[in-house]
């Protein structure tokens, strides 16, 4: 099995959610700095049409598989991945590892009442997290203030909730000021762990079709989910240029 496999430009970590979970909990303990990032379809088309962003996801330490989307893709180019590592489930096994571990955590992201009510709903469920801070996600994100805020309280994890591109942004920056912890971008997930937004029922999951469930909950995303069928088409045009080789 390779290591990395490379869809549209984006090498992804062949890792299992465990392996991922294995990897991320050693940098932790050996106090490595790590940017991690959950990347979907949408993400994979977003980065090909923006090279800054491209630019940016080539520095992050692990990509991960975020979505059947890119298992599928994986599976027509002839370069299977393990499995799928949905960001949230990452989320929720790094949340685990902190419970087990008492490590520091800090969660910036999303309405003010969403994260208060996620770091509440996580100190519930995980009452030996550390939760050293958080931050409601709506500032300037350049601002430097900020960045020594969170690096001051010395996290362990940082969860940045601010949806792509700002997060992976935000990130970088925060990484080259702080001097260990673990980043990742985890998208509309405070939504979910506050109770403001429910994930999609397990029959949706069970058969894949979460962007159709989305697509009828929140029918203004229909642009941004246009970057399915775009990646699907991508991906056809890759496997011809292969088969003619
Ligand atoms: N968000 C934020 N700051 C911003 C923009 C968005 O904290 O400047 C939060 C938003 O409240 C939500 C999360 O980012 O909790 C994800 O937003 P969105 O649904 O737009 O992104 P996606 O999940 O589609 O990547």
């Amino acid at each position: 099995m390779q290591d990395k496999i490379t869809i549209l430009g984006i090498p992804f970590d062949n890792m299992t959610r465990k392996e991922f979970l294995k990897q991320l909990y050693l940098r932790m303990e050996h106090k490595e700095k790590t940017f991690l990032v959950t990347a979907n379809p949408e993400i994979v088309m977003y980065a090909r049409n923006h090279p800054s962003y491209y630019n940016l996801l080539m520095e992050a330490d692990y990509i991960a598989p975020d979505g059947i989307g890119i298992v599928r893709a994986a599976r027509k180019l002839d370069t299977p991945i393990k499995e799928r590592v949905p960001g949230f489930e990452l989320m929720m096994g790094l949340l685990e590892i902190a419970n087990l571990n008492q490590k520091r955590v800090y969660f910036i992201g999303a309405h003010e009442e969403v994260v208060n009510q996620t770091v509440k709903n996580v100190g519930k469920k995980w009452p030996d997290i550390k939760i050293v801070g958080h931050r409601n996600g709506y500032f300037n994100h350049t601002d430097p203030e900020v960045i020594n805020e969170v690096r001051a309280a010395r996290p362990d994890i940082i969860f940045v909730a601010f949806g792509f591109p700002k997060q992976e942004q935000w990130i970088k920056t925060y990484l080259e000021k702080a001097d260990h912890g673990i980043a990742v971008g985890v998208g509309g997930s405070f939504d979910v762990l506050s109770g403001n937004a429910k994930r999609a029922p397990y029959l949706v999951q069970r058969f894949h079709v979460e962007w159709l469930y989305r697509l009828l909950k929140q029918p203004s995303r229909y642009k941004r989910m246009l970057a399915l069928p775009l990646f699907i088409k991508e991906i056809y045009k890759q496997k011809k240029k292969e088969k003619a080789k």
